[in-house]
């Protein structure tokens, strides 16, 4: 398996040495400033999407797609918020830095595949 030939859109990462399919964008994105880490070194590591303000932590996937970065946090539920990532079910009336209140907003297909790739990838069904 090369997993430089394949550079896939969507990858887990896992904040430490075992990593070892970062694609070409997120390097690049690291290179550029457009992925930063934080806590680098330390437990809580953290890489944060500088356009978004978007954080990952170890074991959640992170896409490229139209130019954007975005995080897919391990074990969100496919049919989750568009913008939070809750539940619907348990959703309500609820804050989020990108738009503010709002209630259940349909995920896209896209992020629908994205998110059962991620839970893929960690192992979830
Ligand atoms: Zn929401």
């Amino acid at each position: 398996m090369s997993g430089l030939s394949a550079d896939p859109t969507l990858f887990r990462w896992t904040g430490g040495p075992d990593q070892t399919e970062d694609p070409t964008w997120a390097v690049n994105a690291i290179q550029a400033g457009g992925l930063e880490f934080t806590n680098d070194g330390t437990p809580d590591v953290r890489l944060k999407v500088t356009d978004t303000g978007q954080t990952a932590k170890p074991g959640d996937c992170l896409t490229h797609r139209d130019g954007t970065i975005r995080v897919i946090p391990a074990g969100v539920a496919p049919n989750a918020c568009r913008h939070c990532g809750d539940d619907k079910y348990h959703h309500g009336n609820q804050w989020h830095r990108a738009v503010g209140f709002h209630k259940w907003i349909e995920p896209t297909d896209e992020q629908r595949k994205d998110r059962m790739k991620a839970r893929a990838l960690g192992g979830e069904k």
